[in-house]
């Protein structure tokens, strides 16, 4: 199987697009630990449901360097080593940047931005040891285009993909890549909380013509955590059905 023997984390496991992420990895033969931060009986259900042994939960705030730093001794303690790392969790505070409070800017930088920049920092170190690794950040292509109404996540993600490209100069040498994920409007409960009118105005922007699914988001990050992707590091791979082209 393509990720036979890997141990891989994965923030934000408990719904979504990480849920789809850590099943589609268990069923590659990944031994996967993901995180939740509130959704306990959610995360439960997901580890529940996959295949194959090994796989464990860890409560994380990845707001906060103290909650981090909590889980990581939890999964150290089981796993000296660790192939790989997909920060997936996110969060949306939207409104006009008028309208925008302070607090909804910061949140969205130190969810999105900072909590992925903390976990790169904290698993390449144990990479570097093995001389090996792959990272994979989900951005957005919103992080792409930009949109009104989302200039804080727009920054986030945008911030991610310019991290993503710096990290990976650093790590290469020691054989550790890092890549982004960026896609485009996956029916999730993130997309479900948008009205028809909304979601019309979006579709006319997509030449494949339908919402993607969690699963196209997850077959791109296996591949990038795969030793099939092994002479790819930098990039990022759209997945958004032809809605933005580079
Ligand atoms: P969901 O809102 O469905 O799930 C978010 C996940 O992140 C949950 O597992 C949640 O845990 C976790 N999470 C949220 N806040 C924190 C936190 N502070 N600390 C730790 N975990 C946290 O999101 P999606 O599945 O839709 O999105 C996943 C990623 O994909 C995000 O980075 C998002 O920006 C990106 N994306 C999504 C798109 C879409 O169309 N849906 C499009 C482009 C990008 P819990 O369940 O415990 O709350």
């Amino acid at each position: 199987m393509l990720l036979s023997g890997k141990k891989i984390i994965v923030t934000g496991g408990s719904r979504g697009i990480g849920a789809s992420i850590v099943q589609v990895l268990a069923d590659s033969g990944a031994q996967v630990a993901f995180t939740y931060s509130s959704n306990e009986d959610s995360a439960k259900k997901v580890l529940s449901g996959l295949r194959g042994e090994g796989h464990f939960t860890v409560q994380m705030d990845i707001s906060n360097e103290n909650s981090i730093n909590k889980g990581l001794e939890l999964i150290f303690s089981k796993w000296p080593e660790i192939d790989g790392l997909v920060n997936n969790a996110g969060i949306t505070k939207d409104g006009l940047l008028l309208r925008m409070k302070s607090e909804d800017f910061e949140n969205v930088i130190n969810t999105n931005l900072k909590g992925a920049f903390l976990l790169t920092k904290a698993l390449s170190k144990v990479m570097m040891k093995s001389r090996k690794g792959s990272i994979v950040n989900i951005t957005s292509v919103i992080g792409q285009t930009g949109n009104a109404g989302q200039s804080n996540y727009a920054a986030s993600k945008a911030g991610l993909i310019g991290f993503s490209k710096s990290v990976a100069q650093e790590l290469a040498a020691r054989n550790i890549r890092v890549n982004c994920v960026a896609p485009g409007f996956i029916a999730t409960e993130m997309t479900h909380v948008l009205n028809d009118e909304v979601k019309a105005k979006i579709m006319d922007k997509i030449p494949l013509q339908r919402m993607g699914d969690a699963k196209d988001v997850a077959n791109a990050v296996k591949f990038l955590l795969s030793d099939e992707s092994s002479y790819i590091t930098g990039h990022t791979l759209s997945i958004n059905g032809g809605m933005f082209m580079e």
